[in-house]
């Protein structure tokens, strides 16, 4: 930038101007990206109104004499950055005027509006970017003057400022009136409207010049515009962002817990198993494993149903949820009637405690079975496994001991505990079984 006597206030321009542009191509980035996240065609066409005003801006301040060089870019004299400055600000509102119409297109024309509207809207948009500083450049010397010696001309106060006044109240009475103000977008569109018409207003009328108090109100006007937008977009994917996060705490939760009883299901219980298998083995402590299958449960359904059948599991499942007393003591469901129960830090007799508080709550319940069954009432069989026992290579390997020691439980008349490596009577086994 060329420093010139009497014109270092220039300097303010090119700062301001690299801030706005800057929020209008981070607003437009991050509409275009709700369009693609969303597939509503609209807010592509406000992308574009963003995008476009960017570019404009930029070329606007290139044509400022004294920003870029003594002699404006392109060639262009004093005249051509006023009706510049119109453009941009007509481009920007006339895209806002499409979105509002785009919206209604949408509801009536989605296909129109999706497949050939928008490459046409865009291909406007990059055309008019790149030919508008041209043009103005070619019709600098027939245009109407926009300045006159160092103030604004009477043409630009009497009528092209009026008129770009009079198209943004219609851009801002269309949003209130065929929008109506719907959506947060429509609301603080409609604040960008009035930010910007008091831009025009107070670098146009009440700043008689370029660089007067009323012009540099204006910029800050101007800034305000474009980045209010922003403010508001990063505020929406702020909060978008916590959502997020809380529905995948949800979904997560969802996905390890089993529905019919509350407790973990297999992926929770699998995941729960590796982590407390190699926290135990870091701490050289023992990891406790119980396997609790129903009794005849088919025998159950097949007598009274399978709704009777899920009530008897969620019943069971609620002796588990009493019976565990410390926190890090885990009971879950890892198939149609075989719930497991992780017991870190449990000695033998404390895991064969805790399997025949389960065994009697659940015997103790009554629930009476159906014909031909081991047993009158509905019971269960627990295998216990222990990494004190028998040390595991993994989860996979505690479950299969767990299993096996669970069959010699089923062997023996069911209703009973059986420890792994070991061979006691339980008290079960004399109870109903007899
Ligand atoms: P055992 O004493 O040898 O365990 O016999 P069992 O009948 O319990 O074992 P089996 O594996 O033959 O049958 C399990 C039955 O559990 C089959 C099915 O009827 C029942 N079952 C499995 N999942 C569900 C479920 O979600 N709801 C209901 N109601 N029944 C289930
Ligand atoms: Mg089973
Ligand atoms: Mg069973």
């Amino acid at each position: 930038m060329a420093h010139v006597a009497g014109h270092e206030s220039v300097a303010f321009l090119p700062a301001v101007a690299a801030v706005a542009i800057f929020a209008q191509l981070l607003t437009a980035f991050l509409l275009f990206n709700q369009y693609r996240a969303s597939g509503y065609p609209p807010l592509a066409v406000l992308a574009l109104a963003y995008v476009g005003s960017a570019v404009l801006a930029g070329e606007w301040v290139l044509m400022i004499p004294h920003v870029w060089s003594v002699a404006a870019a392109l060639g262009v004299g004093p005249q051509t950055s006023a009706w510049m400055f119109v453009a941009s600000h007509t481009f920007f509102v006339t895209y806002v005027i499409l979105y509002i119409f785009w919206e209604s297109l949408c509801r009536r024309f989605t296909v129109f509006a999706r497949r050939n509207g928008l490459p046409t809207l865009t291909a406007i948009a990059i055309l008019l970017a790149i030919a508008l500083p041209f043009a103005l450049t070619q019709l600098q010397d027939s245009l109407p003057p926009t300045v006159d010696g160092a103030n604004w001309s009477g043409f630009l106060l009497t009528t092209i400022t009026p008129l770009l006044l009079a198209y943004y109240a219609l851009a801002y009475g269309l949003l209130m009136f065929v929008s109506r103000t719907r959506t947060v977008v429509h609301l603080w569109l409609s604040v960008v409207i009035i930010v910007s018409f008091y831009e025009i207003l107070v670098s146009n009328v009440f700043g008689s010049s370029r660089f007067s108090v009323g012009w540099y109100l204006g910029r800050a006007e101007w800034l305000g515009a474009a980045s209010l937008f922003l403010l508001v977009l990063l505020g929406s994917v702020y909060r978008i962002l916590l959502s997020l996060a809380s529905h995948n705490a949800t979904l997560y939760a969802q996905s390890v817990s089993d529905e019919l009883t509350g407790l973990l299901n297999r992926r929770g219980f699998n995941a729960r198993l590796e982590e407390e298998l190699r926290r135990t083995q870091r701490k050289g402590e023992n990891l406790t494993l119980l396997m609790i299958d129903i009794d005849d449960f088919k025998s159950y359904n097949d007598a009274f149903g399978h709704p009777a059948g899920d009530t008897a599991l969620s019943t069971v499942a609620r002796v588990i949820r009493t019976t565990l007393r410390r926190a890090a003591d885990c009971g879950s469901r890892i198939g149609g009637e075989e719930f497991a129960i992780l017991l870190p830090e449990t000695d033998e007799p404390g895991a064969l405690a805790v399997a025949e508080r389960i065994r009697r709550g659940v015997e103790r319940l009554g629930i009476v079975q159906g014909a031909g069954t081991h047993h009158p009432v509905l019971t269960v069989s627990v295998g216990i496994a222990s990494t004190r026992i028998q040390p595991v290579a993994d989860g996979l390997d505690l479950l299969r001991c767990a299993d096996r020691v669970l069959y010699e439980a089923k062997s023996s008349g069911r209703n009973c505990i059986r420890f792994q490596g070991a061979s006691h009577m339980l008290a079960g086994e004399s109870s109903l079984a007899g």
